[in-house]
């Protein structure tokens, strides 16, 4: 199920701002990019922006070696998934009134590591970070990439990627979830 903010957040800042805990080896070019491709490829009025407060800002994005955890409200949660896969953890955490913040982990050492396939990734992620949910068949937002020498498709003939798109279905459930 899709989700969304927090209303106070939705209507009072414009914005969504994002911890960068990326900057790490190969990941440590990703962040800025990554921001510019979702804004572009969002069409949302709302934007992503850079904080550098990692307990203020409402999107953290770390790195995980896939078993780690993450403690919010005084409860500290496991996050556990396979690090070596082109896909992250994202969590989301809600109180009751929608999304208040959300953490998102991306593999440390993924198998596919050129930095296209990095993009890709914490594209991916902050679309889930964002409230949706379920993947959709083309575009950045699918279940199972075909990655071949820093290439990525979703089906054959299907476009690929980069530059990064986002399937219109996508487009159309975030823009849903931030009207
Ligand atoms: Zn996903």
């Amino acid at each position: 199920m899709d989700k969304s903010w927090d209303k106070s957040v939705m209507k009072d800042a414009g914005k969504l701002t994002v911890y960068n805990g990326i900057s790490v080896g190969k990941w440590s070019t990703v962040f800025g990019r990554t921001l510019e491709s979702f804004n572009k490829n969002s069409k949302l009025t709302i934007k992503l922006v850079p904080s550098k407060d990692k307990d203020a800002a409402n999107i953290e994005i770390l790195l995980s070696s896939g078993s780690s955890s993450y403690t919010y409200d005084g409860t500290t949660y496991p996050v556990v998934f396979d690090a070596t896969l082109a896909h992250g953890k994202t969590k989301t955490f809600d109180r009751g009134d929608g999304i208040e913040k959300a953490a998102v982990f991306l593999p440390s050492e993924p198998k596919e590591n050129h930095v296209n396939v990095l993009r890709f990734i914490a594209v991916h992620e902050l679309i889930h970070a964002c409230g949706l949910d379920e993947h959709n068949n083309d575009g950045v937002f699918i279940t199972a990439p075909n990655i071949k020498n820093g290439q990525i498709w979703a089906a054959q003939g299907s476009k690929k990627m980069p530059p990064l798109f986002f399937a219109p279905k996508t487009v159309m459930r975030l823009q849903e979830l931030w009207k």
